[in-house]
């Protein structure tokens, strides 16, 4: 863990997992050096000339200033909004399969058997 990072719930280790570095760039959102950069993707039709630091990333104002998302929803749906906005805009980039294994837990019960229904018994494959 690196100490004076803020916390990210759904990323606790961005150090670890390379989507924060120590750097002594800019920040292009509070344009102060900070001592970290965040290196992953940034979901955006902006054009971004820099990094941002992961203050900017846990108070939200690089994603709303720049209007993008770290994590696209997919594999998010079933959550409530507050957590997929947690995620997809006030945390560093998960891999998707990650977001959604960190997130399964808050889904509660029947976020994950619904999928997959059976279609009517008396269908006939095709090809048979
Ligand atoms: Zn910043």
């Amino acid at each position: 863990m690196s100490d004076g990072l803020p916390y990210f719930r759904y990323h606790p280790d961005p150090v670890a997992t390379g989507s924060i570095r120590a750097s002594a760039d800019r920040c292009v959102c509070c344009d102060r050096s900070r001592g970290w950069i965040y290196t992953a993707t940034f979901y955006t039709e902006h054009d971004i000339d820099g990094p941002f630091c992961p203050w900017c990333i846990a108070d939200g104002s690089a994603a709303e200033r720049f209007e993008g998302d770290f994590t696209d929803c997919f594999g998010l749906d079933g959550v409530s909004e507050d957590v997929v906005h947690e995620v997809t805009r006030r945390t560093p980039r998960l891999q998707q399969l990650a977001a959604a294994a960190l997130v399964g837990p808050l889904r509660g019960r029947g976020g994950l058997g619904r999928r997959g229904r059976i279609r009517g018994a008396g269908e006939v494959p095709r090809g048979s």
